[in-house]
């Protein structure tokens, strides 16, 4: 694959920047274009205060070791979150509640009415959804679990990593693995404890991890190793077919390159691909995103008494202004050096997409207040930061896996033109490290040797 014009790789986040270090490292000169000043895209961490404040994600979870792997390559480490991290908390009929970490201790908690319980007795019994359906995660829960713990753990549960809404998700793809606990086994309960004691035996539980200096340490890091490979401030503005290959308009000058690679958000992938493949475009443009607001709070000296544990989701049905919020200082102490607390507060997503509208004073007052009605946290913050995501999560919705599968054909059409980021197989970073190395793969694998 030894190529004298790069493989240009467009978009500089997570997903673009560990595909082109994996190319890079396999000898296939690369250029990345990243329309930003700094590298990221969502993940990045900023220093304000001597607090660490995660623009977008706040931690992840390594399932196959795809993030621990990279990390390691570029001298940095994983950090788990402490122990406090396993107490979590949701909101229920208006107040906080907190859930007990064994799920066995469900039934003797007070958190959940009995008829919630009894109900996830009879998980057992579950029937396997229709097949060839793609459900929706609403349904596919209620036949589980019913409608009271659908409503309240399962909202909850997808609210803080989709934001979404739970009658348009895909079950299938935006939780593959409860999926494949039903193929499997029928009962995810059964299921979830049969799949322990066989493949997964001996296993250590996946922990929820940052990094030293936070998750944007991983593409800064990244970024460091690919050097003047990556461009900022360098957005493609359209894309043409060249020759065999293509061409890449930057504001400084056309980009030649035999290969291209669209890390992009799908609206910004489907604006460049539009002028000679509206089909294309249009499929992708098709992937809905969902907005989000990060509202950091920072307190010096520290809050007294300091909220203990990873945080709270608000299920949709509470109707309440946030999506939930995160005890960052206590699940990752090193991102409030020197004490203090710092709590992240997420608003918006797929129910409350209006909320983005107001200004940083109206989206600061309005996590204050939950904050203060749900926590009694009434004293004013030392520091405030608001960072938007018009277009934060690209939404998984039913009919996801035929859509990807559509759009993956029609692009395959194009010689060397791929797709690549958030939007396809997985929307956390640990799916995006992973998909990008799939990804990686595929491109080293066409190239032949
Ligand atoms: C608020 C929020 C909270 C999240 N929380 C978590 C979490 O706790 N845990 C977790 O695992 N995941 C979380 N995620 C998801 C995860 O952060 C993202 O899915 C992941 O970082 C996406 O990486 P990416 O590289 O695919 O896309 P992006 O980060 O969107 O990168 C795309 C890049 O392309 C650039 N770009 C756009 N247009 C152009 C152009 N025309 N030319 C050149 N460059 C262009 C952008 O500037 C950007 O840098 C969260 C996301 C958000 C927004």
């Amino acid at each position: 694959m030894a190529q004298q014009r790069p493989t240009v790789v467009v978009g500089g986040g997570i997903s673009g920047l560990s595909l082109a270090l994996l190319l890079h490292r396999a000898e296939v000169p690369v250029t990345v274009l990243e329309a930003d000043s700094t590298p990221g895209g969502t993940a990045r961490t900023l220093e304000r205060d001597g607090f660490l404040l995660e623009t977008g994600p706040n931690s992840l979870l390594d399932r196959d070791g795809a993030v621990a792997a990279l990390a390691t390559s570029l001298g940095l480490q994983l950090r788990p979150a402490a122990a406090s991290a396993s107490r979590r908390s949701l909101v229920l009929g208006g107040r906080l509640r907190e859930l007990p970490t064994a799920p066995s201790a469900m039934f003797t908690s007070d958190v959940l009415p009995w008829g919630a319980k009894l109900r996830l007795l009879l998980e057992p019994f579950s029937r396997r959804g229709p097949p060839d359906v793609d459900e929706s995660l609403g349904s596919f829960a209620r036949r589980h679990i019913g409608r009271t713990l659908t409503a309240t753990m399962v909202d909850a549960l997808q609210t803080g990593i989709w934001a979404g809404d739970m009658e348009r998700l895909s079950a299938a793809s935006a939780f593959p693995r409860l999926v494949a606990l039903e193929r499997g086994y029928r009962s995810l309960v059964l299921g979830a404890i049969r799949s322990r004691r066989g493949v997964g035996a001996g296993m250590g539980r996946v922990q929820l991890s940052s990094l030293d200096g936070g998750l944007g340490a991983l593409s800064k890091a990244a970024a460091a190793a690919l050097g003047t490979r990556v461009r900022l401030n360098a957005p493609a503005l359209a894309l043409e077919r060249r020759g065999d290959g293509w061409s890449v308009v930057t504001p400084s000058g056309t980009v030649e390159a035999p290969r291209v690679v669209l890390s992009l958000p799908p609206t910004e992938a489907a604006g460049l691909l539009r002028p000679f493949d509206a089909g294309l475009a249009e499929a992708l443009a098709a992937i809905p995103t969902v907005p989000v607001a990060v509202v950091h709070l920072g307190y010096r000296p520290a809050l007294e008494p300091e909220p203990v544990g990873f945080g709270f989701l608000v299920p949709p049905r509470e109707r309440r202004d946030i999506l939930g919020a995160l005890y960052v200082s206590s699940a990752f102490p090193f991102r409030a050096p020197g004490g203090g607390t710092l709590l992240t507060v997420l608003l918006g997503g797929a129910h409350r997409p209006e909320l983005l509208a107001r200004d940083d004073e109206g989206l600061v007052q309005a996590a204050r207040a939950e904050l203060s009605a749900l926590l009694g946290v009434s004293r004013a913050p030392t520091l405030t930061q608001v960072i938007r995501w018009p277009r934060a999560i690209p939404q998984y919705n039913v009919g996801h896996a035929q859509r990807v599968a559509s759009i993956l054909a029609q692009a395959s059409r194009w010689p060397g033109l791929w797709l690549g980021g958030n939007a396809y197989r997985g929307a956390g970073v640990a799916d995006c490290v992973r998909s990008a190395g799939e990804l990686g793969r595929q491109m080293l694998a066409a190239a032949g040797p």
